[in-house]
């Protein structure tokens, strides 16, 4: 099978021009460039011999784009996400997203490593409809935890563990440091959930006991010094270990930001920060309402403005490496009014696997905040070099996975629940105007989706074995 996509705009990490790509077998195998270089064929030269064209004239070509930061099916004890890899795979195809690592949720207590290694192929295989991987998740450590690591990384590909520093399994200082080494003599990647366990624990039960449960208080429980105080513990364990190489998730504020810029000046390599639309494109006004401010709730918090442009400025200036969704729906009708008379009970997260692509588009790139090669860094790129899957995915480039989606810059539109896959009843950016619309989705080589439909496989999706961290 081989497609021919033709007169469209590629747009790579380096540049933006007119260009043809040749696939065949499900990857790329040529980049014809239009204009002065010209190699691709001309109206009256013979046409390359493909089974399929696709025409792309008007249309930004660019990578699939990886999402390392999903909850699919995620299992937090009293509720469970409801997207399972199914419907999240199907969402994330529909919006250009055509691989996601996925972060494991907790075993039960005590439980060897393997058991979700396990648990999640029983969750996805079979299940998904775009290329998957996982990150090990780390929930007690001893001897037998820290030999399984290099282990499980050699026989599953799953060469990133995932440290939360808060929550009922957060690692103290002491695991911290044993994880960080093993992480660095076994090149493997530790993500870090960054926020303070003792702010965070202090404030949830001072408001409660105080009787302040409305959705408002949810931010002033999590407050941006939890954040700064745990990137700065991570960095600081990382950098005491030897430059352990570690991955910041979910970046929300400032303060953390300033964390991040601080480690950069002073040298520090081997790290590396994400951050996540909801923290560039929402706000804590959100939380003003008690029943609505249900549907922001999740850790961190969105926080003020200044956060906001703090974090736009740090992708305009390059200093944050990708932007994830952290994808972890919950129903607004149902699981999330656990938390109508009280927010320490309401799930935490929200869907976004979708709107990642679009939304760092037409506010990033048609607002002028990010170049498209930067869209491309954040979104595809950056990514999939972290999570070990470059140059398989997120470039094109002869040799990877033809996953490739096209981007009409001239459409406009408006958000809506209605149109999108995934199970979740709501979207945060109800009534978001749009600028630009994704119209196709290739998955190696393959239309996933269409125009706002979804047409490829239920269980199109491989698994992905994934190599060493470019952060390792
Ligand atoms: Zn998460």
């Amino acid at each position: 099978m081989t497609t021919w996509i033709r007169g469209g705009t590629i747009v790579t990490e380096q540049e933006t021009f007119p260009g043809d790509l040749l696939i065949g077998d499900g990857r790329i195998r040529q980049i014809l460039p239009r204009g002065k270089d010209a190699q691709a064929p001309s109206a009256d030269a013979p046409t390359p011999v493909a089974d399929e064209i696709i025409e792309a004239a008007g249309r930004y070509v660019l990578p699939g784009a990886v999402d390392i930061h999903t909850h699919m099916d995620l299992d937090v004890g009293f509720a469970r996400a409801i997207d399972d890899f199914s419907s999240g795979t199907v969402a994330a195809a529909c919006g250009g997203t055509t691989a996601i690592v996925d972060h494991m949720a907790f075993g039960p207590a005590g439980c060897s490593p393997w058991r979700q290694v396990e648990e999640y192929h029983r969750l996805a295989d079979g299940k998904a409809a775009v290329d998957y991987g996982f990150h090990g998740v780390l929930q007690h450590l001893n001897e037998e935890v820290l030999s399984a690591l290099p282990r499980i990384a050699d026989q599953e590909g799953i060469t990133s563990f995932k440290a939360y520093l808060t929550y009922d399994f957060r690692l103290d200082d002491l695991s911290l440091m044993r994880v960080l080494q093993t992480a660095r003599e076994a090149g493997l990647l530790i993500a870090a959930h960054c926020e303070n366990h003792g702010i965070v624990t202090y404030w949830r039960e001072r408001f409660v006991q105080e009787g302040k449960t409305q959705a408002r208080f949810h931010p002033a429980s999590r407050p941006p010094e939890a954040e700064a105080e745990a990137v700065h513990r991570l960095l600081s364990l990382a950098r005491a270990a030897g430059e352990a190489p570690v991955y910041i998730v979910h970046l929300s504020s400032r303060l953390g930001l300033e964390e991040v810029r601080r480690a950069r000046a002073a040298g520090q390599r081997h790290f590396g920060a994400e951050t996540c639309p909801q923290y560039l494109l929402l706000d804590e006004s959100l939380y003003e309402d008690p029943r609505e401010g249900l549907k922001a709730i999740m850790s961190p918090p969105v926080r003020r403005k200044e956060d906001r442009d703090a974090l736009w400025s740090a992708l305009t200036a390059g200093e944050l490496d990708t932007v994830a969704t952290d994808h972890c729906p919950f129903t607004f009708a149902e699981q999330k009014q656990r938390g109508a008379a009280d927010f320490t009970r309401c799930p935490n997260g929200a869907p976004g696997v979708e709107e990642r692509l679009i939304l760092l588009y037409s506010e990033g790139v048609a607002k002028g905040r990010l170049s498209l090669q930067q869209l491309v860094a954040y979104a595809c790129a950056n990514p999939a070099r972290v999570a070990g899957i470059y140059p398989q995915k997120g470039v094109i480039a002869p040799g990877a996975d033809a996953d490739l989606v096209l981007l009409n810059p001239e459409k406009t539109w408006t958000l809506t629940t209605a149109q999108l896959h995934g199970k979740a009843d709501y979207t945060c950016y109800e009534g978001w105007p749009v600028q630009g619309a994704i119209e196709r989705v290739l998955l190696r080589g393959k239309t996933v989706a269409q125009d706002g439909r979804f047409t490829g496989k239920a269980d199109g999706g491989q698994y992905l074995r994934r190599g060493r961290s470019s952060l390792a």
